[in-house]
């Protein structure tokens, strides 16, 4: 979905484009941060199929990776260890019309109930760092002693770890309320937003706060906390930025005249 022209509104942003020719249709252009594309056998391909420059003009491709004109152009090292990204290039691809998924023109639709969907697992997988982080910083502070004491029986060590149950909590409560809503066939869009905008950031701020009641065991390469520290940043701009995920929210909850 994303090119270098922008993933946050893709609708506007996507500049590959599709051309019918006779039974086929010839991709061209690129895409930016596409997680693991090198590996994969089949890639989703959302491309501009009509002049329409916005939502009504994006088709979606379903393309064999070996097609001539298919090229990874690198991985794109990010935060992470693993699961890097990937800058890709479509030179004339040729796909055939029995790929397109859907409609041709209503691939936004597609796009957009799959990332309404991702954003809920994706909150999901925040919270369990965030929960072992809090048992791991429970543990570390009834132990640990400074200035002839446990760090538990410090005010401000106290004041982190109910704050990370709080933040813990609620993360896992928006999470869940998604979860219901999309598993009954109820309308999701604002949980499933919701839930991606508090887990990513609660989680973050739980991170740093058992970093912090760690004190430099907390940095090192000892401990997983800084591993998850680099993750949870990456999950703040993933799957649409906290900002597009408001911006989400603010139209539903004001009405769609308000774009
Ligand atoms: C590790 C990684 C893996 C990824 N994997 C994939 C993948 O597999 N497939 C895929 O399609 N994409 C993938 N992405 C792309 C990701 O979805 C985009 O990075 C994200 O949507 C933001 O797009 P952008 O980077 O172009 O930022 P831009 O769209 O340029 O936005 C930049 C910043 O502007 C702010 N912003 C944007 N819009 C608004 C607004 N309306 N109001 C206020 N502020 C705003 C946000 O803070 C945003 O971070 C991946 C990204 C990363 C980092």
């Amino acid at each position: 979905l994303t090119e270098p022209s922008g993933g946050s509104d893709p609708a506007r942003a996507i500049q590959t484009r599709g051309i019918k020719d006779g039974s086929e249709w010839i991709l061209s252009g690129s895409k930016l941060y596409i997680s693991g594309a090198d590996k994969a056998d089949y890639a989703l391909i959302f491309a501009r199929t009509s002049d329409d420059p916005g939502r009504n003009g994006v088709t979606a491709f379903i393309v064999d990776t070996d097609t001539p004109g298919f090229h990874v152009r690198r991985v794109v090292h990010t935060l992470r260890a693993t699961h890097y990204a990937t800058e890709l290039q479509f030179d004339e691809m040729r796909v055939p019309e029995e790929n397109i998924l859907g409609e041709v023109n209503g691939g936004f639709a597609i796009a957009n109930d799959r990332l309404s969907r991702q954003r809920i697992p994706y909150a999901a997988g925040c919270i369990g760092p965030a929960i072992r982080a809090q048992e791991m910083s429970i543990d570390w502070a009834k132990s640990r002693e400074t200035f002839g004491s446990p760090l538990a029986e410090k005010q401000a060590i106290q004041w982190m770890v109910v704050d990370n149950e709080i933040d813990i909590r609620h993360a896992r409560y928006c999470v869940l309320e998604a979860a219901q809503k999309a598993d009954s066939r109820e309308p999701f869009r604002t949980e499933a937003a919701m839930a991606k905008l508090v887990a990513t950031e609660a989680s973050s701020r739980v991170i740093d706060r058992c970093i912090q009641i760690h004190g430099g065991v907390g940095v090192t390469k000892d401990l997983p906390l800084e591993r998850w520290y680099r993750e949870l940043r990456i999950r703040r701009v993933g799957e649409g930025p906290s900002e597009v995920q408001r911006l989400i929210m603010a139209r539903d909850i004001l009405g769609g005249s308000f774009k």
